[in-house]
C-alpha cells in the first residue's frame, strides 16, 4: 500500500516493483479499494485507462485491469489505469 501513498503507478509497475504477477496485484488494489472505502484519512484515486490512438477514456469502467479494446475506434492501444492512494493532510 506505501507504494502508492502519493505516488501513482500502473498494475504493472506495481508487478515490477513487488516482484509478484500483474494477476496477483489487481487482486490486492481491490482489497486496499475496498479497505480505504472506511478510511478517513486516506482515499483510493483511479486514473482511467485512455486509447492512445483517439484519446477515448474509459471513464465508466471500476474494474482494475486493462480494457482489451478501444469501443470508440476499437484499437487495441490502451494505457492502463493507474492507481495512487491521497493522503488527507489534517492541519491544525
Ligand atoms: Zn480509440
Amino acid at each position: 500500500m506505501h507504494l502508492l501513498t502519493d505516488a501513482q503507478r500502473s498494475a504493472s509497475e506495481l508487478a515490477g516493483l513487488i516482484g509478484a504477477p500483474e494477476r496477483e496485484i489487481e487482486e490486492h488494489l481491490a482489497h486496499v479499494v475496498r479497505s480505504l472505502a472506511k478510511d478517513s484519512t486516506r482515499r483510493f484515486l483511479l486514473d482511467p485507462s485512455r486509447c492512445h490512438d483517439c484519446g477515448f477514456v474509459f471513464r465508466e469502467r471500476t474494474r482494475l485491469t486493462t480494457p482489451g479494446r478501444c469501443p470508440a475506434c476499437r484499437s487495441e492501444a490502451i494505457a492502463p489505469p493507474r492507481f495512487r492512494i491521497e493522503t488527507r493532510s489534517k492541519k491544525n
